[in-house]
């Protein structure tokens, strides 16, 4: 069978008719717009007409992008692809500035709700224009925002490119030879501990090369976050971002209280591995990722789809015909090539009812796991199915929520019937994955309140942030890491802290572990009863905001328990890890 995906059913080539004409439509669809915010038409009408053709237009956006960024993805080198990238992106900054000009459009009517009420159209997509009203209280005044994009170019966008070029051609003494960073990053993962400990020595001492111009970047663009903030009528950045994310500050709150409860156990488990690997004073930091137990395992991408529908097929024989589905109908391009991107993903064809998969396949069980995670994003798109594109936007700490649901799910059945042995090495490998995105995350949220704070008075030094970093090291891992070897540059490495225009880029993917992972608990719960509550779940993702989304299948985020429950999971799998850990 084939193990590449099938993108004809968007287009057949970069030549086909329907390409041409859907490149050529576009700005015409954007100048339809214009024409129509200009009519003098009632406002029932105006707006009516406005999201027929914005659905009409994201169909034909979500086609073009799907298919240049989705061959791109499959192949770098691909020109036509690149040229058309860059076509694309000069389109979509007109679209976005007439897309700011409709939300001040529909943040001045004062009878939004009278227009609601009275017509049938609108009704399905009432949140979104809700929300959009809102919204335009935060827009930037018309007169200045060209200015301010165009400022961003040489600011906030600028320094983000600056630290992409420096990071993309940073390298790193590794034991005589030149190394770029992701290379001797990713040693980190050696069986070997020499290598794991040369590696980690190598990459600190190579910071001193960019460590002044990566200061600089993070500096001006949590400058820019703060100008930005202010212009946009918040009363600080992380209110600009838990608004982006429509969530609210209990919510966060409680989290991160439910978290910072728990991290004696994850110290815990940091200094049972570590004395696993021969360490007396908690884990050193190039050993937190080190592999533990027997090498695994290995399958072939056959044995990953058996294993796949056999142990989700539990959770529902949908899911199992689900997934099936996608390797018949080539929705995935399993293995690694020259040319195509690391990682994976999964995108959505959302007109068509149909996900794409990208994923390097090697043949572990995480890669199985991964393949578990990226089929529950189009588990989820599946359940999103038939709404309008206005109701699907999902922000990102519930956007998640599926695909660590199907990882536990996966993790779960397969430790019911694994050896000690295996249960040993699997546990590690998910309490790895939880230590980061508890732990370290919350590291990195204390460490950018910091700087973003500070920013009011002066830049950072280097040897601030450095400081600030290892402080946010010991106020979450503290005595799980040894004393000594710790990482004060996880600023300079990390592109997180970089995106002009979207910071906090870490507490989304807390509330995204726990959150699935809580859901997973309900359904223990539950059982089968739970199941369609779990999909209409899924469906309502993008018509509310996270507090109402979750009380829908009544989970209370802005109550600790609920996360404390999702914490009690890790937590027991820590305790079983430290068991079998005293047994080796
Ligand atoms: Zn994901």
């Amino acid at each position: 069978m084939e193990h590449t995906w099938d993108l004809s059913f968007l287009y057949s080539s970069f030549e086909d008719e329907a390409f041409l004409t859907d490149v050529k439509k576009w700005p015409e669809m954007i100048a339809e717009q214009k024409a129509l915010l200009a009519a003098d038409i009632d406002d029932q009408t105006k707006l009516e007409q406005l999201f027929e053709l914005d659905e009409a237009m994201s169909a034909l956006v979500d086609r073009l992008y799907g298919y240049v960024s989705l061959t791109l993805a499959a192949d770098a080198h691909n020109a036509a692809a690149a040229q058309y990238e860059d076509k694309l992106a000069l389109i979509s900054n007109d679209s976005r500035l007439v897309g700011s000009a409709i939300t001040r459009y529909v943040g001045s009517l004062s009878n939004l709700e009278e227009i609601l009420a009275a017509s049938a159209k609108l009704q399905p997509i009432a949140f979104a224009l809700r929300e959009m009203a809102e919204s335009a209280r935060h827009t930037i005044p018309a007169e200045i925002e060209p200015w301010i994009l165009q400022m961003s170019l040489s600011g906030g966008s600028a320094f983000s490119q600056l630290r992409d070029k420096l990071d993309s051609t940073h390298t790193v003494e590794y034991r005589g030879e030149s190394l770029p960073l992701p290379a001797v990053r990713g040693m980190a993962y050696d069986g070997d501990s020499s290598v794991r400990k040369d590696a980690y020595e190598a990459e600190i001492a190579s910071y001193k090369k960019i460590e002044l111009p990566m200061s600089y970047c993070l500096n001006s663009i949590k400058m820019e976050a703060r100008t930005l903030a202010k212009a946009k009528g918040f009363d600080s950045v992380l209110d600009m971002t838990l608004d982006s994310n429509r969530m609210d500050r209990e919510t966060l709150d409680a989290m991160i209280t439910a978290i910072r409860e728990y991290l004696p156990h994850f110290r815990r488990y940091l200094r049972a591995k570590g004395k696993y690997l021969g360490h007396t004073d908690g884990l050193p930091f190039y050993d937190l990722f080190a592999p533990v137990g027997k090498a695994s395992k290995a399958y072939t991408i056959e044995e990953a789809r058996e294993v796949l529908l056999r142990e989700m097929g539990k959770f529902t024989p949908e899911m199992a015909q689900f997934i099936d589905n996608a390797f018949e109908q080539r929705w995935i391009d399993v293995y690694p090539r020259e040319g195509k991107s690391g990682g994976a993903f999964c995108a959505s064809a959302h007109a068509y009812d149909r996900s794409i998969v990208l994923t390097n396949f090697q043949g572990s069980f995480s890669d199985i796991s991964t393949l578990a995670h990226e089929l529950g994003h189009a588990w989820h798109n599946r359940c999103l199915a038939g709404l309008p594109f206005a109701m699907i936007n999902t922000p990102m700490p519930l956007a998640e929520t599926a695909s660590i649901f199907n990882e536990t799910m996966l993790s779960h059945q397969v430790l019911k019937s694994a050896s000690e042995e295996e249960q040993f090495t699997l546990l590690e490998a998910s309490l790895m994955e939880s230590t980061q995105t508890c732990v370290d995350i919350l590291s990195r949220y204390l460490f950018e309140t910091e700087v973003i704070d500070t920013r009011a008075d002066h830049a950072m030094t280097v040897d601030e942030l450095k400081d600030a970093m290892l402080r946010a090291q010991e106020a979450t891992y503290g005595d799980g890491l040894s004393k000594d070897v710790r990482h004060p540059y996880m600023w300079a490495c990390k592109s997180h802290y970089y995106s002009s225009g979207f910071n906090f880029y870490n507490f989304p993917y807390a509330f995204g572990e726990l959150f699935g992972k809580g859901v997973f608990a309900q359904y223990l719960k539950e059982g089968d009863a739970f199941v369609p509550k779990y999909c209409q779940l899924l469906r309502s993702c993008g018509s509310g905001t996270i507090a109402e989304v979750a009380a829908s299948v009544g989970i209370d985020v802005r109550s600790a328990d609920f996360w404390r429950a999702s914490l009690e999971v890790v937590k027991s799998e820590i305790d079983r890890f430290c068991d079998l850990c005293e047994k080796q």
